[in-house]
């Protein structure tokens, strides 16, 4: 018998990752951080590393792990496009032989497993604002495929070991989450915004800026995650996380101007090819089921993420933070 549960967080040294393993910890349990490195960073967790509660353990989930937990949440996947686009075949593997390790791992302990899928399964979606009913619009063979249909087929692999094995699973969609660890050179458009405003480069705008988004702050996805892995054991999701209010890129890029006052001038650089035209959230089901729903405003959420990113170009330099605008060229 455990005192603590002992939860296993794959993808720990992520950006979600790293705020997940601090919340499970807050909450005292034992976490054990499972992470190849691969785009997260001991920096992340650095804060961490000194727990006696905290475990790292560098392990690519794409091969088998035997481990003794209570629960998983597998988040392991880089999520940026640059970096999923970095080596697409390796980002299908993690999403498909990583999933099934990991399920696996869940099947031979009986415990209950959350997969964090995405919002990009809804592809470029004809639905607005997206339902967890509506089946999406992905393109199987295009640039963003390897992420977008990994993540569909991780969410058929979970669905299929629920109905086969019984197995308690959980499925979040998370739309896109901002705050403080994004990486700074991940071509997020965040995080390239405030790096840019900071300093002083052009900001980039992909195609018109009438594209949408709607940005959730971190802290408010991670409380979302901790109600669905605790919310009773028929409900399995997929459950829709994620901030409704939406807002046009250009909309985005005129908030860190005024708000980082900013000289940085606007450029124009091509759109990347199925950059979906719009998205927005229908959270109804994780208000009924979870009671959820996102307390942080954008302005807020910003200050915090801009705060964040000032310090580390005070204590780095703004070489170590410069914005990667690879993927316009994608
Ligand atoms: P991130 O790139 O910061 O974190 C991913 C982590 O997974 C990194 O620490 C990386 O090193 C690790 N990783 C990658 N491949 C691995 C492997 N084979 N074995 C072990 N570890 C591996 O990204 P993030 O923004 O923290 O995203 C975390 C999860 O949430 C991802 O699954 C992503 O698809 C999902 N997600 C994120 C967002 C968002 O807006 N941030 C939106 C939708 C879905
Ligand atoms: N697996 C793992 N850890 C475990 C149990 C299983 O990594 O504790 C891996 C195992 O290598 C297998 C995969 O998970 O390839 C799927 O396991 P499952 O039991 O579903 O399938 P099977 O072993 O029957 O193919
Ligand atoms: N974007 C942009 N400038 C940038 C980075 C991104 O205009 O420097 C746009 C991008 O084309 C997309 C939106 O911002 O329409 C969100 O991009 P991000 O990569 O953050 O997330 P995703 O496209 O995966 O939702």
């Amino acid at each position: 018998m455990h005192l603590r549960k002992r939860c296993a967080v794959t993808g720990g040294a992520g950006f979600l990752g790293s705020h997940l393993c601090e919340r499970l910890l807050k909450e005292q349990q034992d976490v054990l951080c499972i992470d190849n490195l691969y785009t997260g960073s001991k920096r992340n967790i650095v804060d961490l590393l000194n727990n006696p509660y905290f475990e790292l353990m560098r392990h690519d989930i794409t091969y088998p792990l035997y481990v003794e937990v209570d629960e998983i949440y597998n988040l392991a996947c880089p999520a940026s496009p640059i970096h999923y686009q970095n080596d697409p075949v390796q980002t299908t593997k993690v999403n498909v032989h990583g999933s099934i390790n990991m399920l696996g791992l869940a099947k031979r302990l009986k415990i209950k497993i959350m997969q964090a899928s995405t919002s990009e399964v809804y592809g470029n979606p004809f639905e607005h604002p997206q339902k967890e009913t509506y089946w999406g619009n992905v393109n199987p063979i295009g640039p963003r495929s390897c992420y977008d249909e990994g993540k569909r087929c991780a969410e058929t692999l979970f669905f299929d070991y629920y109905r086969q094995h019984a197995l308690d699973i959980k499925v979040a969609r998370i739309f896109n989450t901002y705050g403080p660890r994004m990486h700074p050179n991940d071509g997020r458009v965040v995080s390239n915004f405030i790096v840019q405003a900071l300093t002083a480069q052009p900001i980039t705008i992909y195609g018109d800026g009438k594209q949408t988004r709607s940005f959730c702050y971190v802290d408010d996805l991670i409380e979302g995650f901790i109600r669905l892995m605790n919310s009773p054991k028929g409900f399995t999701g997929p459950v829709n996380l994620g901030n409704p209010s939406e807002f046009t890129i250009l909309e985005l890029a005129d908030m860190v101007i005024e708000m980082t006052g900013s000289k940085s001038p606007l450029i124009r650089k091509p759109l990347p090819q199925d950059d979906p035209v719009k998205r927005k959230p229908d959270i109804s089901l994780a208000q009924e089921k979870l009671g959820w729903q996102p307390k942080v405003p954008l302005q807020q959420g910003l200050k915090n993420t801009i705060d964040y990113f000032d310090d580390l170009l005070r204590t780095n330099g703004s070489e170590a933070v410069s914005p990667t605008n690879a993927r316009s060229v994608a």
